[in-house]
């Protein structure tokens, strides 16, 4: 129970939060106005493909923000998509945000039509721009696959008709120091096609966290304020649908560790997929978990938390992947475009960050892709 006291401060503090959003939301606007910096990406707007034989492939799609569609064959994993794009001023919590289908349809039709064979839909946490389009993409396109994600995102859907498909990873999480539990979406729940033995995708969540989204002032002027937005967890069921930006609560975030088996449950491909920035030791898979084929590395949120300079190094130190696919870095406060602009917060980090990421891997083995960008990587079974 809240007592009446202690709830009118929580109300002002927020209320707060928010005059102080929509004045720094109202700024980033304004500078988006500004002509654009022209951002070098690395390579340049060029697609990953196999540099080794291919007779066997993953991959892996970007559909913007969080979203990326991994594929082996016949399995498929997806991860959040966002194709709605509300305004910064909309995603203020003054006003309504909403999935558009429209969007979502023509999106769905120019970058997203290959969605066969999807055993499960990630999402790692319950933000706006992770979790609004999911319910309508998971109704009209990718029908009876169960969608995981946080307990907050359980209960912010719990009006929705099709919640019997949600489920949260709370309680099988792993960490950086020991394994979860694995989860084989295709035997799971009343649709289930296959056993946990002869299933040929798995995956297993790991406890991550979500940094702060804005620094006031910005970081290069020394001293600054982590503002940190719809940062909290619904509790309890939620009677009706999210309606502001503000009433997507964050909740626990997770990152993904995602296995293509073959028939005999031998890894053929491991990826790590997060979107959070691997922040410390947030996301981190155990060392048992050993080498990765390929890091989807959220790029946003990166440039507000201390020890950005090891950012995604730390990472990639630990699981030494093959390739990385860096996703999350465009913005996403605009309709989707095949030529985005970085997110005005990361136009001055996205550089450096792109730099850390050569220094450990070949040009040829990592890509910072556009909305609608397909990557290829040959299997090499080896565990
Ligand atoms: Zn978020
Ligand atoms: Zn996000």
């Amino acid at each position: 129970m809240t007592i009446p006291a202690a709830r009118s401060v929580r109300s002002v503090v927020r209320s707060l939060t928010r005059a102080v959003l929509v004045v720094t939301l109202a700024s980033s606007a304004a500078a988006a106005q500004r002509p654009r910096t022209s951002i070098v990406r690395h390579p340049p707007a060029r697609v990953l493909d196999c540099t080794a034989p291919c007779t066997d492939s993953v991959t892996v799609k970007y559909l913007g923000s969080g979203g990326i569609l991994l594929r082996h064959g016949g399995d498929a994993i997806l991860t959040g998509p966002l194709f709605s794009n509300p305004g910064l001023i909309e995603v203020s919590g003054v006003l309504p945000v909403h999935a558009r289908t429209d969007v979502i349809d023509r999106r769905m039709a120019a970058i997203f039509p290959d969605r066969q064979g999807i055993a499960a839909i990630l999402v790692g946490h319950s933000h706006y721009d992770h979790l609004m389009d999911v319910p309508y993409i998971a109704e009209k396109y990718v029908p009876a696959v169960p969608i995981y994600g946080n307990a907050t995102m359980l209960n912010l859907l719990a009006s929705w008709p099709l919640r019997g498909r949600l489920r949260s990873v709370e309680g099988t999480a792993g960490d950086s120091a020991r394994e979860g539990t694995w989860i084989y979406p295709k035997a799971e729940g009343p649709h289930a096609t296959h056993t946990r033995a002869d299933s040929t995708v798995r995956f297993m969540a790991l406890r991550a966290r979500h940094p702060a989204h804005y620094l006031l002032p910005p970081r290069s002027r020394g001293w600054s304020l982590p503002l940190h937005v719809y940062r909290r967890e619904q509790r309890e069921p939620a009677t009706e649908y999210p309606a502001t930006a503000w009433e997507w609560a964050e909740g626990e975030s997770f990152a993904f560790v995602i296995d293509f088996l073959d028939e005999r449950g031998t890894v053929l491909f491991r990826t790590h997929y997060a979107d959070t920035p691997a922040w410390g030791a947030n996301g981190m898979p155990p060392r048992s978990l050993g080498r990765f084929d390929l890091a989807a590395l959220c790029v946003g949120g990166s440039n507000t938390v201390a020890g950005e300079d090891s950012i995604p190094t730390a990472m990639l130190r630990r699981i030494q992947p093959r390739y990385a696919f860096l996703i999350h870095w465009e913005d996403f406060f605009v309709p989707q475009t095949a030529d985005p602009r970085p997110l005005s917060v990361l136009k001055k980090a996205i550089g450096p960050y792109q730099q850390r990421v050569a220094a450990l891997l070949a040009p040829d083995h990592w890509s910072l892709p556009a909305p609608g960008d397909v990557a290829r990587f040959a299997v090499h079974p080896r565990r």
